[in-house]
């Protein structure tokens, strides 16, 4: 059995509230999931993870570590805590998103029972998972810049906006038939697009306005660019401006994908120059001011990830999968080490 909510949820989070991160109300989704086997739940578990991944990068272009937290820090209802993290640009760790295996913890106390093909009653499998709206306070933090918003293409309202050029009358006679015919051109190509037709506003304003708001494209036509047969084409990602011909509008859903490439590209930049594999303690200690992700050696045991913790702030964020590796040496008590897991501060 599958239920899939999408709903608010509340949370006694009274100090430190930050929009989309932390409020005590928030919209999220979540999944729950009911299996005869152990094996059939576990395959589920992972499953979501790799949609949520999939959405988060390939929708929102974040790039994601993925992995298990630790015991101190799973769910704590759950056998396991499947995750994602991601690293902002201020170099603090944020959560996005969770998947448990949840066993039979819940099962055997609210006896959540189902007859099997043998006719006899076993406790079923769980499963538990959830993404929220921090997603999108993740996509303004990774993305944006000094002048606003900056939306991946795919997940852009407005894909592109057009802002007609013009000081008179005649300039807007000559301009907005050519306006009409390049927005139904796009929207024939399944473009999400705006026609900018306010008026006494400067095109200045609107290019402010548009950026602010973080539409991916900007077009902008007006009587010189009509007598060159041509239109500037501005990309907000990285502020560069093309020239198209109008003849060239066929190109835009190409530009449109590129540019949600070259997002998540620079991202990931973003994210592997903020990630040090860190094996000295006094390093870790004196580097965590600057955050990041420090990939440090660990024994497993509780009492070390407590001090890092209290000592510096960082705490395990993600135990990435295949991270497993007993060649080295605790980066607290130097004993022989089990995996290298992210260590970083949270939000
Ligand atoms: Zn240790």
């Amino acid at each position: 059995m599958k239920i899939n909510f999408w709903n608010t949820a509340l949370r006694a989070e009274i100090k430190a509230t930050k929009p989309f991160l932390r409020t005590s109300e928030f919209l999220w989704q979540e999944g729950h999931t009911v299996h005869s086997t152990q094996e059939e739940a576990e395959k589920e578990v992972m499953k979501i993870l790799d949609i949520y991944k999939n959405t988060v990068e390939e929708e929102l272009a974040i790039p994601v570590t993925t992995g298990k937290k630790s015991n101190k820090e799973k769910f704590v209802g759950a056998v396991y805590t499947t995750t994602m993290e991601s690293i902002m640009p201020d170099g603090k760790a944020l959560q996005m998103g969770t998947s448990h295996f949840l066993g039979q913890n819940f099962s055997k106390p609210f006896e959540v029972k189902f007859a099997d093909k043998d006719n006899v009653e076993h406790f079923a499998w769980q499963t538990s998972w959830g993404v929220s709206w921090r997603l999108i306070g993740a996509m303004i933090m990774a993305h944006g810049d000094d002048k606003g918003l900056v939306l991946p293409p795919k997940v852009a309202p407005m894909q592109a906006v057009i802002v007609p050029i013009y000081r008179n009358d005649e300039g807007k006679e000559a301009v907005l038939p050519k306006v009409e015919e390049i927005r139904k051109e796009l929207e024939s190509k399944d473009i999400r697009v705006h026609v900018d037709e306010r008026e006494g506003l400067s095109p200045g304003y609107k290019f402010n306005d548009w950026e602010l708001k973080g539409v991916p494209l900007r077009i902008e036509i007006g009587p010189k660019d009509i007598g060159k047969n041509s239109m500037v084409v501005a990309k907000r990602h990285n502020l560069e401006k093309i020239s198209l011909s109008f003849t060239e509008i066929g190109k835009i859903p190409r530009i449109l994908d590129e540019i949600q490439v070259e997002m998540l590209k620079k991202a990931r930049e973003e994210a592997e120059s903020n990630t040090l594999e860190i094996s000295d303690y006094p390093e870790f200690k004196s580097k965590i001011e600057e955050g990041g992700f420090f990939n440090s050696p660990w024994c497993g045991k509780l009492e070390c990830e407590e001090k890092i913790k209290e000592e510096t702030g960082a705490e395990i964020r993600v135990i990435p999968f295949g991270s497993e590796n007993a060649n080295q040496k605790c980066i607290y008590c130097k004993e022989q080490s089990i995996s290298v897991p992210v260590f970083a501060r949270g939000y």
